[in-house]
């Protein structure tokens, strides 16, 4: 039989459906399938790169992000205590657009309809999805710390989501008086970076010792114990003696109010003048989650294969939104988890391979200058959750060496995990 041209495409069209079924053209007309992710930080902006990259043109891929340019909060702690640059935590979208072909929507997205698959932005638009990957980071719980709400934090600032409140916190710390107090009030489990708070302590206690070394760091801490407690107490005595004080909850760490007029913490009814407060309140998942209908109290929950939720299967959670299991809520998590989840839709939605989900995650911190500790484990998929395998945690009283190669270690992985999140 002799094609002509209509007929050699209805053919093609019919052979390439018997091997790869979900290329076949939408319902909707569009030929490809389409994936949009909302986030672009570190579980975002992997699983974009990854989706995009692995499928070589054969997926579309949308990424809404509002800001143009991320800040990672992973070593903003390390630009409180002096030894990184603010520009040097900057990463832009520019790579994704251009040499990976993601659509970047600089825009909020302000709902989903799971019914007609679309996600809505602030700007008006309306983005259809095949699959829909959130990874929209923390919002914080309202009225957690009493006195503390968003108008707040210019005054009392939480520095936990990074760029200009981090910019903020450190020029309070530089404007402390002489002998003044830095105040931190910690957040309750599970939260963002377990060991971000006593990293952040450790950064500002180093930058004034150098600057103002009368200075007092009191926390007020509503958790019994914390990550790597033990590393950091230890660190805090040998270079910060006699600097920070943390009260637990067995001495009212958990009943706390702050005033951001007069600048006062109130430790169970203790009342003191400090002159910078780090307000760290309760997380919850990121609002879209919420808006998507996705959340069980403050988290979504996945399935640990593929991270997808366990109210829509269209729609997959990463990084610090999403109820998985084990896994600390930290941008190592997230990178590792969304190569998981871009291997899985990538798999649902062409037809390729779908390996086994493996996880891993590491948290270094700093305590002193070339002082680093590192705590990690690496994780599997049950039918559960994503379970822990097996670990390691840096020792109390390790050499000068060891610790200067685990900081040089963590300095390795920043660059590395950022190339993976932006290309
Ligand atoms: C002080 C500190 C230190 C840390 N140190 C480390 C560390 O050393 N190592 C480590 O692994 N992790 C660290 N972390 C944790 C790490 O930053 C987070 O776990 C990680 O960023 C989580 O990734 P994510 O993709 O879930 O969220 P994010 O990286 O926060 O990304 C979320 C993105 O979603 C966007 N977004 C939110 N809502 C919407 C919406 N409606 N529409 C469109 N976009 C939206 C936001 O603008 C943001 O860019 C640290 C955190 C802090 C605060």
């Amino acid at each position: 039989m002799k094609l002509n041209r209509r007929a050699f495409i209805g053919t093609a069209a019919a052979a390439a459906g018997t091997f790869a079924a979900p290329l076949l053209v939408r319902a909707d007309g569009h030929a490809k399938p389409r994936v949009v992710i909302v986030g672009g930080g570190a579980g975002g902006a992997t699983a974009a790169r990854y989706i995009a990259k692995d499928s070589n043109g054969e997926i579309d891929v949308t990424l809404i992000e509002p800001t143009r340019t991320y800040y990672t909060c992973f070593f903003s702690n390390l630009y409180l205590g002096g030894f990184r640059t603010m520009d040097s935590l900057g990463h832009s979208y520019g790579t994704l657009a251009a040499e990976y072909g993601i659509n970047v929507v600089h825009d909020w997205a302000t709902g989903v309809d799971r019914d007609a698959k679309t996600v809505a932005t602030a700007g008006g638009y309306t983005i259809p999805y095949d699959r829909l990957i959130l990874s929209p980071g923390i919002d914080f719980v309202d009225g957690a710390v009493a006195g503390w709400d968003v108008t707040s934090q210019n005054a009392m600032p939480h520095a936990y989501k990074a760029g200009s409140q981090t910019e903020l916190l450190r020029a309070q710390v530089e404007a402390m008086p002489q002998g003044g107090t830095y105040a931190m009030v910690a957040p309750p489990n599970p939260f963002r970076c377990p060991p971000g708070p006593y990293e952040r302590v450790s950064m500002v206690a180093h930058m004034l010792k150098e600057t103002n070394p009368t200075a007092k760091i009191l926390i007020a801490d509503p958790k019994e114990k914390f990550s790597k407690q033990g590393l950091f107490e230890a660190g805090w005595n040998d270079h910060y003696a006699g600097m920070i004080e943390r009260v637990g909850p067995d001495f009212g760490g958990d009943n706390i109010e702050v005033d951001p007029n007069a600048m006062t913490l109130s430790i169970d009814g203790d009342v003191t003048n400090v002159d910078v407060c780090n307000v760290i309140p309760a997380m919850k998942a990121g609002k879209i989650a919420d808006l998507a209908g996705i959340t069980e109290g403050n988290w979504a929950p996945v399935n640990a294969a593929d991270l997808s939720s366990k109210m829509d299967e269209n729609i997959h959670v990463l990084g610090d939104a999403c109820a998985q299991g084990d896994m600390p809520k930290s941008g190592f998590s997230a990178n590792s988890q969304a190569k998981v989840c871009a291997n899985a839709v990538r798999g649902a939605l062409t037809g390729s391979t779908v390996f086994p989900a493996r996880f891993a995650n590491t948290c270094w911190s700093l305590i002193d200058t070339n002082n680093g500790v590192k705590v990690g484990a690496s994780y599997e998929a049950t039918d559960e959750k994503i379970a822990k395998v097996d670990g390691f945690i840096s020792e109390v009283g390790e050499s000068a060496e060891v610790r200067q190669a685990t900081f040089e270690e963590s300095v390795g992985w920043y660059d590395g995990i950022t190339a993976d999140m932006f290309g």
